[in-house]
């Protein structure tokens, strides 16, 4: 193994929180290495091509620059990849990019080992910003491995005059299905509820899905779950009329959502709590049970099963811990201060 890299603090996650992060400590003067598993902004790269954020984007901008949609309107997932690059180049951050942490000791009586796919670092602080999206929440069915099923949707073009089944009930099976069948696939929705819950789709989207259902041009099956996966058909199971149906389909997609891995969490001794399995941590320091220990963004949340911890209301956690880090709050709108100032819902 090659030498151990001495940090004051180890950031680990090039996200829109732990790039927030980096800039404020950089301006701080702070010694301090990131590394990232991916590209900066990884997560963002896998949403479906041309997709849209539902927060506003002066919510989602960080470390004080401005993020404009060229409509005025949401912004979509290639301009915010833009945008993020420009922040990286503008404040000059060093990124260690595809490099994984896969290991963490902690050192007594204080201090982190903390092991990559390329070396070793010793941390006095490290600061978890790896996010809640490491994988899909898999339905453990027979088929679900098979090449034309797929858990995440990359763009409708694909599905062009396929049958295609759509999985799930929340913004990312809804969008995926009217994307779909705008594209001309044959498009079946099923759902283990009897309708969707308007607080977790896009309320522009709702209209839309339920006019194209009743007009025919998208299946929908609720209070269906699959069962079996098979090369040319999918097997839904219907528990309120305890009957299985066979849906002829060229490819599925199982929408079902995401899990945190919280591993590194885990080898740190960190405690987790809650259905979530959400870090234990103080709301003024952000640091955890384990002291030099803190979490950023979304990963605070864990799991999440109903979405309440976002970008919007993240960069808090990036004040909370430059000052906990260097003694003084970050100057005055480095951290994007849309949170303190509206504490409005996600909007
Ligand atoms: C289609 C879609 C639309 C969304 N729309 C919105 C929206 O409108 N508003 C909103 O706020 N959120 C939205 N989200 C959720 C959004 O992606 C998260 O809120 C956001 O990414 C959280 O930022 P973060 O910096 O906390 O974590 P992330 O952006 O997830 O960054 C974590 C980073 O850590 C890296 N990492 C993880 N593990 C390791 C490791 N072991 N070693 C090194 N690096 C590691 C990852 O590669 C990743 O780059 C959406 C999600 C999807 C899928």
């Amino acid at each position: 193994m090659s030498k151990v890299t001495l940090t004051k603090v180890l950031i680990v996650g090039a996200g829109p929180i732990g790039l927030e992060l980096a800039a404020c400590l950089k301006h701080a003067g702070v010694d301090y290495l990131h590394v990232e598993a991916g590209q900066i902004g990884q997560t963002m790269s896998w949403y479906p091509i041309n997709a849209h954020f539902f927060s506003s984007p002066e919510r989602i901008a960080i470390a004080g620059l401005p993020l404009h949609a060229p409509d005025q309107s949401k912004t979509s997932r290639e301009q915010y990849l833009t945008y993020l690059r420009g922040v990286v180049e503008y404040y000059d951050l060093k990124i260690r990019t595809y490099e994984t942490v896969t290991h963490i000791q902690r050192l007594s009586p204080t201090g982190f080992h903390v092991t990559t796919t390329k070396t070793v670092y010793h941390a006095d602080n490290l600061v978890l910003a790896i996010g809640d999206m490491h994988g899909p929440r898999k339905l453990n069915i027979p088929g679900e491995d098979l090449p034309q099923v797929s858990h995440y949707f990359v763009e409708p073009h694909r599905y062009f005059r396929q049958k295609l089944l759509i999985v799930g009930g929340r913004n990312s099976a809804v969008e995926a299905a009217l994307r779909c069948q705008r594209v001309g696939a044959y498009v079946t929705l099923s759902y283990r509820r009897a309708d969707f819950d308007l607080e977790h789709i896009k309320y522009w989207l709702y209209p839309e899905l339920k006019s194209l259902i009743r007009a025919g041009k998208i299946t929908f099956k609720p209070q269906t779950v699959p069962v079996e996966i098979h090369a040319d058909h999918v097997v839904l199971h219907s528990p309120i009329e305890n009957r299985q149906s066979k849906i002829p389909s060229d490819f599925v997609l199982l929408l079902t959502g995401y899990v945190m891995d919280s591993k590194l969490f885990e080898l740190a001794g960190v405690t987790l709590k809650g259905e979530n399995r959400a870090p234990v941590y103080d709301q003024e320091t952000m640091q955890t049970d384990v002291p030099g220990l803190y979490v950023a963004g979304t990963a605070a949340a864990g799991t999440q099963v109903r979405f309440h911890v976002f970008i919007e209301n993240s960069h808090p956690h990036v004040a909370r811990i430059v000052q906990a880090l260097t003694g003084s709050p970050p100057p005055d709108g480095l951290v994007n201060p849309v949170a303190r100032d509206f504490a409005l819902p996600e909007s």
